[in-house]
């Protein structure tokens, strides 16, 4: 201890470890095994999770090679279904239309370009690893405040309990109380669409398609599950997303088979569904004072293009390593340095994905015809230009450079 804040820091500490991981999401738990697997003491900090999250999440393929090197996709995998291909189609009925694209994950050797799972399953399997992975402990309690040193931080929780670490990272979702402790501001956007989320069961099988149709307010896509249901994320004008929710079940089921074109023919309604307001949010650094973010703590786009938890999970590869390269070089691993190595790596990934996914949103809903004609052409010569149709499926899973040690199949020992 060096400064009389750190003295002040750790002086209270009812708990020592070299890292805290604020917030038990998928991105959180993630985070918390691979530092702990890694030989780094890790508290995990967040309460219980009350509510029953009936979203699905398409792991794309560098998540399920990082799963893999955590031991963790075997438990997961029986719970998922393949995303084997992918089939777009233009439903906007406007004069300048893309004709049908079909992606197989086949061309790139791939046996899906990803798998899709219930959320309350990911976060159960995540949440069972963390209970049994040595060098974890988890404290059952909300974040409160913290107070940075020059040295370490000290966390305020709300048992009144402190615990003093070198490194914070903030995994605590889009309102990141840890983002504000530290004060990283955040740029934030609406748009003018909501998401109704609900499972499906259906009469005809999806031969493991996602199907997402383009339509003049937003995409309105099936993606299968395990068995024979498929989820569907249906962006629409706010209040038309209100009217849908307020249906029965058996005239959803009907609209949303014609919205459907009756593809997988009759539908029924199976589960809860939610609305979800679109938008974004990027936040200004990726760190600082001690603190990372990661996952929705630092980027929020709307559900298009399944880019969200996958691109949380590559921010947790990417921290984890340079925290464990610090540490093996005898780093402090809370450093403002290490800090500007996170934010350096992630950066150019976060922002890429944040403008292609805001720019396809955003081509669906204009009326300028320049705009329409070029989402068409492109979705045309993605479908006839075999070596243009691979590089658009290879970026979509995930950057091809520069991907982490845990998307490659390595692992980061002790
Ligand atoms: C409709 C929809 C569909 C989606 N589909 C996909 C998809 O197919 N593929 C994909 O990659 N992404 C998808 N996403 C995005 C994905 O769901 C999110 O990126 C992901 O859930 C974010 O996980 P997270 O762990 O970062 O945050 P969260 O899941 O929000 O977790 C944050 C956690 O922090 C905790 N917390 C908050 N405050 C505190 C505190 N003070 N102290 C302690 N803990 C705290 C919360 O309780 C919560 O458990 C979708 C999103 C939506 C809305």
């Amino acid at each position: 201890m060096t400064s009389t804040s750190d003295a002040r820091a750790a002086g209270t500490a009812t708990s020592v470890h070299d890292v805290a991981v604020v917030g038990a999401g998928p991105s959180g738990l993630a985070m918390a095994i691979a530092l702990a697997r890694s030989g780094l003491f890790t508290v995990l900090i967040a309460p219980d999770v009350t509510a029953e999250d009936d979203r699905t999440t398409a792991l794309l393929d560098s998540s399920v090679e990082m799963l893999k090197s955590l031991d963790l996709w075997e438990r997961i995998l029986p719970h998922a279904a393949p995303l084997a291909h992918m089939r777009i189609i233009d439903g906007t009925e406007r004069l300048f239309r893309a004709p049908e694209t079909v992606f197989d994950a086949s061309e790139l050797k791939l046996e899906a370009f990803g798998y899709n799972i219930r959320n309350r399953d990911l976060n159960r399997i995540l949440g069972e690893a963390a209970s049994g992975t040595e060098g974890l402990t988890r404290i059952h309690a909300r974040f409160e405040g913290l107070e940075a040193g020059a040295d370490c931080t000290r966390l305020d929780l709300e048992t009144g309990e402190h615990v003093c670490v070198r490194l914070v990272v903030g995994a605590d979702g889009r309102n990141s109380p840890v983002r504000d402790a530290v004060g990283i501001d955040t740029k934030t956007w609406r748009y003018p669409q909501a998401a109704l989320i609900v499972n499906l069961d259906h009469d005809l099988p999806h031969r493991f398609h996602s199907t997402e149709f383009h339509t003049p307010t937003g995409p309105f896509t099936l993606v299968p599950l395990s068995g024979r249901g498929s989820s569907l994320v249906c962006v629409e004008r706010p209040e038309v997303a209100q009217e849908l929710a307020a249906m029965d079940d058996d005239t959803l089921a009907l609209e949303l088979e014609r919205r459907a074109r009756s593809v997988y023919g009759k539908m029924r309604i199976d589960g809860a569904r939610q609305v979800y307001p679109l938008g974004g949010l990027t936040a200004t650094r990726m760190g600082a004072r001690r603190a990372a973010l990661v996952g929705e703590a630092a980027h929020v786009f709307p559900p298009i293009g399944a880019q969200g938890l996958n691109l949380g999970l590559r921010d947790v590869a990417a921290l984890v390593e340079i925290v464990v390269s610090a540490r093996d070089r005898g780093e402090d691993i809370g450093s403002d340095e290490v800090l500007g190595r996170y934010e350096r790596q992630r950066r150019a990934d976060i922002t890429s994905r944040t403008t292609a996914v805001d720019l396809l949103n955003r081509s669906l809903l204009t009326d300028m015809l320049p705009v329409q004609a070029l989402r068409s052409i492109g979705l045309y010569l993605a479908s006839r230009v075999a070596p243009l149709r691979r590089m658009l499926m290879r970026e979509g899973i995930a950057p091809v450079l520069a991907r982490p040690k845990l998307m490659r199949g390595l692992t980061l020992g002790r």
